[in-house]
């Protein structure tokens, strides 16, 4: 059993914040930015474009495309430099990442800048997101050494010595929505327990990201860090290479399926985050006058246009307070949400990160209007000069639809959701627990029924009165269950998630009895 006195101390960041209303056009050149192979930085002649999604016409900047070759290459020289970086002690690793915290820190307003403009998200929702991955990065420093040292028992059989060895080469893949803290919250624990590894992020997000894992992989000898970009033949490779040991994987339940497919080959570790269809359960005693609540729950719906694994997807009220309920609702709803430039500080809801998403979501919202189905459109447009040039979408309210609707039962990934009745927790705890993911989940209302509830609900997380990101704490595990996914990130889990553990035994009875001379 791993004994530690872990640091709860609380982590809270203040972010000076780039105050003002910015363009969303910028006058500047689009950046390029590189791999990283062996500690060089290696550019490709084709180049991924990254558009900005607030008009659609600014190129923000270029990732590089790389092939095959130049993945192998980044898996040769992440499996080289492990040979040495096992051996490297815990005290160096957490000094060289200390090191990149504060390169991170110093730049903060550029990067969120850069984020909003790649990504789409206001400059608050950027800065909230580095905010929570200095958090976990500085976390992980503060506890590697206590999580990762060896623990020694002494014991009527003689001694044993259980330590926490490093892994291996670990291919990190992971999504656009959150793509700095879900590559910190894998390149933190992973270098710190002596891994080395290879990223690879989205397409969709590929810029700000590039510039963290270079400053990052600065702080630490080549190879420790390398990262590539690219499509299917790249994550194929990071998937199936025989050198690879672990992969940390954050993304869609169906690519999921294919990446353990590709591991099963040789038994990699797995790390697997993946989509949720979080409900949030609204419950009689639930008070529809408390602002600040309904408030909490808004965002819980609509934070990052909805774009977030661990939003409220799915809204079940007890039906005893649900006409209150929804008028209250929308109340707070159009007092939040307001829709346009992501550089307006007045701006709550940025545009959709891609085209493709907007289809998808507006389908589900279509599908469910052509089933009988109310959309109430919610908030307003305050930059509706650049409305039609982006991604954007007005956030919508869905009511009366079927339990088993596709935009019920369906991950959305945007600015959208249904509303639904339920009548006893018997029915609502079922309703929950039919589906075939279990990420996070809130139950709102009184304390005491609220926790009962919870304890019956299949997810990784349940927050009372909250939900989403307002309740996360980067200082506990993270994780889904049923096909939301494996294993934990966060938390002293997601440390030793990056570790094997590795028994000696030192017997003083080395004989057994039972075995005949
Ligand atoms: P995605 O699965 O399409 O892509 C994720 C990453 O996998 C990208 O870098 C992509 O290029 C790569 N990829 C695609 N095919 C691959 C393959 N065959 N082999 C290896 N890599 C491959 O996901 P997305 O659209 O970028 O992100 C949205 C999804 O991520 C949603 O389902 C969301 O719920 C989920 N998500 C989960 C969490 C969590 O912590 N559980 C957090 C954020 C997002």
């Amino acid at each position: 059993m791993h004994e530690f006195a872990t640091v709860y101390k609380p982590y809270n960041y203040q972010i000076i914040s780039a105050k003002g209303r910015l363009p969303v056009t910028t006058t500047t050149e689009p950046i390029i930015v590189h791999s990283i192979i062996n500690g060089e930085k290696v550019l490709t002649e084709k180049r991924i474009p990254r558009e900005n999604p607030s008009n659609g016409k600014e190129i923000v900047g270029y990732a590089p495309f790389n092939t095959k070759e130049e993945t192998v290459a980044a898996i040769e020289a992440a499996y080289e430099a492990f040979g040495k970086w096992k051996w490297v002690p815990v005290e160096e690793r957490i000094e060289r990442m200390r090191r990149a915290i504060e390169k991170i820190k110093s730049a903060i307003p550029e990067l969120s800048r850069l984020l909003s403009r790649e990504h789409g998200k206001p400059l608050y929702d950027s800065e909230g997101e580095f905010a929570v991955s200095l958090m976990w990065m500085e976390f992980a420093c503060d506890n590697a050494k206590e999580v990762l040292q060896q623990t020694v028992k002494e014991h009527e059989k003689g001694k044993t010595i259980i330590t926490y060895d490093p892994i291996g080469v670990v291919s990190a893949i992971t999504p656009w929505n959150y793509p700095i803290s879900l590559s910190t919250i894998k390149i933190a624990p992973a270098l710190l327990a002596g891994n080395t590894m290879v990223l690879k992020p989205s397409p969709f997000a590929p810029l700000t990201v590039s510039k963290v894992a270079e400053m990052i992989s600065s702080e630490f000898p080549p190879g420790v860090l390398n990262l590539v970009h690219g499509e299917a033949e790249v994550g194929v490779e990071l998937t199936s290479n025989p050198k690879v040991a672990k992969i940390a994987f954050t993304g869609g339940t169906k690519t999921a399926k294919s990446i353990m497919k590709a591991a099963s080959e040789t038994i990699k570790k797995l790390t697997l985050e993946l989509g949720g269809n979080d409900a949030a359960i609204i419950l009689k005693s639930f008070d529809v006058n408390d602002e600040r609540a309904m408030r909490r729950l808004v965002i819980s719906n609509f934070l990052t246009a909805g774009q977030i694994c661990m939003i409220a997807k799915r809204v079940y009220v007890h039906r005893s307070i649900y006409d209150q309920f929804v008028e209250k609702y929308i109340e707070a709803a159009n007092k939040w949400i307001r829709v346009g430039n992501p550089f307006n500080p007045n701006v709550t809801i940025g545009p959709v990160n891609n085209a493709g998403q907007v289809k998808y979501v507006q389908s589900l919202v279509d599908d469910a209007e052509s089933r009988g189905a109310e959309v109430i459109k919610l908030g307003t447009i305050i930059d509706p000069e650049i409305f039609d040039q982006g991604n954007f979408m007005q956030p919508t309210l869905v009511l009366g639809c079927d339990y088993n609707d596709p935009i019920v039962v369906e991950e959305q990934f945007g600015p959208t959701v249904p509303i639904l009745t339920f009548d006893d927790e018997e029915q609502v705890i079922a309703l929950h627990n039919e589906s075939i993911y279990g990420l996070t989940s809130s139950v709102w209302g009184n304390e005491e029924d609220a926790v009962r509830i919870a304890r019956r609900i299949e997810a990784g997380t349940t927050m009372i009165n909250t939900a989403a990101v307002q309740g996360l704490d980067v200082r506990f595990p993270f994780g889904g269950v049923k096909q939301s996914g494996v294993g934990r990130e966060y938390g002293v889990e997601g440390i030793l998630s990056y570790t094997e553990t590795h028994v000696i035994n030192i017997p003083t009875v080395l004989d057994l009895p039972y075995i005949p001379e």
